[in-house]
């Protein structure tokens, strides 16, 4: 893709805006551009560059997405939202054409890399709660004040807020352009592995204490939650990630959103708005606090992957409004007359705060708690699902720590485990 109307490629050194950016370290890609580590030399900070590829369609895009981020951080001057900020915007000419440039905020990893670290056992609840809350103060700021919908939220688009500072005393290099020189290393590249290292071997650590403990205990589960795993992360986060973002009065793609984060309205094609970003909402929720994506539908013998993914919700949140499933322009393909699937006509039920017990040992308490808080961001009309603004006030949001009862509930089924031994 390093050709005209691609990429632009970047060696660590570069320099961009006429000096101001000084490129660091590659980190990271997607179909419409790289993303650099940058140095700015004006406000002495890191930057995330992100270069689109230079072909008119991928320069509009770039344009739409300039357009929603000015939008999102002229309205949060303090950055009090959650969302990522656009710190400034440019166009570079190089080889392969003329590449629109966004300067970022620079963010650290995505809570789908956190999920990863902790090896896709969830993370503690009050820390599920520190995240959501996040996201929701930046959803509800995006619907209510911007009218804003974005279209593509997972785990992948949180990021943790890096805790990484330049170095106040950049060098110059032999050639001329100033390279920053943070805490000793080179293009910052080391610094920052360094730093992730460390948090990632305490996570390890952390983990292994907690196998080890299990494993004393008889190789139980339940009492294996990883609480103390992610301890001293800063987990602060904004959602990023705005190249799908769209207007609330006028949504124009049919097909949104990453396929297990979607919508069912999205599927059926009965029209949405901002209540699909809910939707994501909840998917990245239940993935934060089990370590498994909610719907990971699969094409199968006979039907498609979006019956199976209509199966799978209907197992865990019931059956479908009759006047839901008839209800879209896809409808006839899926569904019969009586709303029930056409293909696969076996469901297993296997209700929310069931499933959060049976397969991911929550406490019966958490589980009932967290489902509570789930189900109605989960409902099938998208009209009765609560905004994110009713969310936050939501008490499962707003619990501080592990209540009495809680704590009695997690001894119970401690005494449970050893009982069934
Ligand atoms: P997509 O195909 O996902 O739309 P894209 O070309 O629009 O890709 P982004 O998703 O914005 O690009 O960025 C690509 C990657 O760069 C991200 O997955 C992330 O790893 C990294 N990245 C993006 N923005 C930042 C940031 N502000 N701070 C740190 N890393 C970032
Ligand atoms: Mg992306
Ligand atoms: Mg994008």
């Amino acid at each position: 893709s390093y050709r005209k109307g691609g990429y632009h490629a970047v060696r660590v050194g570069d320099t961009f805006a006429g000096g101001r950016y000084i490129a660091q370290r590659k980190l990271g890609w997607g179909q419409f551009s790289t993303v650099w580590l940058a140095y700015d030399t004006q406000t002495s900070k890191y930057v995330a560059l992100k270069i689109q590829k230079s072909a008119p369609e991928f320069a509009q895009s770039a344009l739409h997405e300039i357009e929603v981020l000015s939008a999102i951080t002229e309205g949060d001057p303090e950055s009090k939202k959650c969302l990522i900020r656009l710190v400034d915007h440019f166009k570079h000419t190089g080889p392969n054409g003329q590449h629109l440039c966004m300067v970022l905020e620079f963010l650290g990893d995505s809570i789908l890399q956190l999920i990863r670290y902790n090896r896709y056992k969830g993370l503690p609840l009050h820390k599920v709660r520190e995240i959501c809350r996040c996201i929701l103060t930046g959803l509800d700021y995006l619907h209510r004040e911007l009218g804003i919908i974005h279209t593509d939220l997972k785990p992948e688009n949180i990021l943790l807020l890096s805790t990484i500072n330049p170095s106040k005393d950049p060098i110059r290099s032999k050639n001329g352009p100033i390279l920053s020189r943070p805490e000793g290393g080179m293009n910052g590249g080391p610094v920052i592995n360094a730093i992730e290292k460390k948090l990632k071997q305490r996570a390890r650590r952390a983990v292994a204490r907690i196998s080890a403990r299990r494993v004393s205990m008889g190789g139980g589960t339940p009492a294996a939650k990883p609480e103390r795993c992610l301890d001293g992360i800063d987990f602060r986060c904004k959602v990023v990630d705005f190249g799908n973002a769209c207007w609330g009065s006028t949504p124009i793609a049919e097909e949104i959103q990453t396929r297990q984060y979607r919508a069912p309205e999205v599927i059926l094609q009965s029209g949405y708005t901002y209540s699909v970003d809910m939707w994501s909402f909840a998917c990245t929720a239940f993935e934060l606090a089990t370590g498994e994506m909610m719907f990971a539908p699969k094409i199968g013998q006979g039907f498609s992957e979006d019956e199976d993914h209509l199966a799978l919700m209907m197992e865990i949140l019931g059956k479908m409004p009759r006047k839901i499933s008839v209800g879209g322009l896809r409808s006839k393909e899926y569904f019969d007359r009586y709303g029930d699937l056409k293909r696969i006509r076996r469901l297993k039920s296997w209700p929310l705060s069931r499933l959060l017990v049976e397969k991911f040992k929550f406490s019966v308490n958490d589980a009932r708690e967290f489902a509570e808080f789930l189900s109605p961001i989960l409902d099938f009309a998208p009209e009765k699902r609560p905004t994110a603004e009713q969310c936050l006030q939501h008490p499962w949001l707003n619990k501080t720590s592990e209540s009495g009862v809680d704590k009695v509930d997690a001894e119970m089924s401690k005494l449970q485990i050893k009982a069934d031994k």
